[in-house]
């Protein structure tokens, strides 16, 4: 590690060349050695440094929004790692299409979805697809072309196909369909909205051979976001899932980091919102909760700059980073999960009962509900 940047004291990377250059190399080893879940917090700067340098080689992002409430650009204006206004003003980090925060319009904005080569496309919101049972593919289209509207299906394809580095879908909507894409009386989405990659196909592949990024989530969470784009900026190819997730983000199932499953696994749980509250001690499990259901890194990085996150706060997961999100198993929202992990044929609630008060048998259950867990497929995977 001689040509090293940094080096370890305490089991923590430091860097003693503060001025280097980040390299792909040097931002895999912090990122290994320290796990994502700490990068953000310990390495901001070097997630600057990497979009200061994509600024500085004229890297180029788009950003376009089909059938989405715009809550996904709103949690990217939170990201703290760099925020938004230090990226683009101090950083010069160039997003020359965004269609809610850009300044140019009408036929200037139009020009630049059309002769701009893309290194990093986001795409945030269902896309609507015309089809039986569809709405009007005109339902969402962004500006014209030749006098006839261009529809975000289109955009989406010319886009895609001359990314050059990442494609990332950013949000439930864009990742799996979302709430757009929600399932009616029957059984059947009445919209046609289609997650990006149903349009793109599975063969799509970026420039660089990536397929297209899934970052469910809604909203999705900026600074998963702002770290995947700093890797695939660095030629880092993410790990992904066999549903398009980074691993780092959506591997382990809420419910086993969650700061109230000590309380799940005693039995404690909330019946009203009176006890939802981190004073009476309970788990939100029988208010909803879908924390057992979904996977997702929401309990170990939190939100709002590892501030805070659903269920410390008082509210029952949705689940809205799980591929079905907003039908089964996710929904009904608030109602309590039929399906429950079981150990020897016994419901987790009754064996949490029985634990209540006994703490050397509680410990001992604890540890084996553990091992449960841990062969305990997730629903979302069965
Ligand atoms: S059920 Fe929900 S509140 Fe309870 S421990 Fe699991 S994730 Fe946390
Ligand atoms: S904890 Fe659940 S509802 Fe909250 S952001 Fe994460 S997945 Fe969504």
């Amino acid at each position: 590690m001689e040509d090293s940047a940094f080096e370890i004291k305490d089991g923590i990377p430091f860097i003693t060349k503060p001025n280097f250059r980040i390299s792909r190399r040097e931002f895999i080893k912090i990122a290994g050695l320290v796990g994502a879940s700490t990068f953000l917090g310990l390495y901001k700067s070097e997630v600057i440094k990497v979009f200061a340098q994509a600024a500085k080689e004229g890297k180029k992002l788009v950003w376009i929004q089909g059938q989405s409430d715009s809550g996904c650009t709103i949690s990217l204006l939170q990201a703290e790692h760099p925020d938004i206004y230090d990226a683009v003003i101090q950083l010069g980090v160039q997003i020359p299409f965004q269609q809610t925060i850009m300044v140019p319009s009408g036929e200037q904005a139009i020009n630049t979805l059309e002769t701009i080569t893309p290194d990093i496309l986001i795409v945030e919101g269902s896309i609507p697809v015309n089809g039986p049972g569809g709405w009007e593919a005109h339902a969402c289209t962004i500006g014209e072309r030749n006098g006839k509207p261009v529809t975000m299906e289109e955009w989406a394809k010319e886009l895609a196909g001359k990314t050059t580095t990442a494609v990332v879908a950013f949000g439930s909507c864009s990742a799996f369909g979302g709430i757009p894409h929600g399932k009616d009386f029957t059984g059947k989405s009445p919209t046609n909205a289609k997650a990006l990659h149903e349009v793109l196909g599975s063969d799509y592949r970026t420039g660089a051979g990536l397929p297209v990024i899934n970052m469910p989530g809604c909203p999705g969470h900026p600074d998963w976001l702002l770290i995947v784009l700093a890797a695939a900026l660095l030629g880092i190819i993410p790990k992904l899932d066999d549903r398009g997730r980074p691993v780092e983000f959506f591997s382990n199932k809420i419910h086993d980091n969650c700061a109230r499953r000590g309380w799940y696994d005693k039995g404690s749980f909330a019946k009203d919102l009176t006890e939802t509250d981190m004073i009476h001690e309970n788990c939100l499990w029988k208010m909803g909760c879908k924390g057992p259901e979904t996977l997702s890194a929401c309990a170990e990085y939190k939100w709002n700059g590892g501030i805070n996150v659903c269920m410390n706060a008082g509210a029952p997961c949705i689940g809205c980073m799980h591929p079905d999100f907003p039908d089964n198993p996710t929904s009904p929202f608030y109602v309590e999960i039929e399906k429950i992990p079981t150990f020897l044929g016994i419901d987790t609630n009754t064996a949490g009962k029985a634990m209540v008060g006994a703490t050397a048998v509680g410990i001992a259950a604890h540890a084996v509900r553990r091992g449960v867990t841990k062969h305990y497929k997730p629903p979302e995977e069965e």
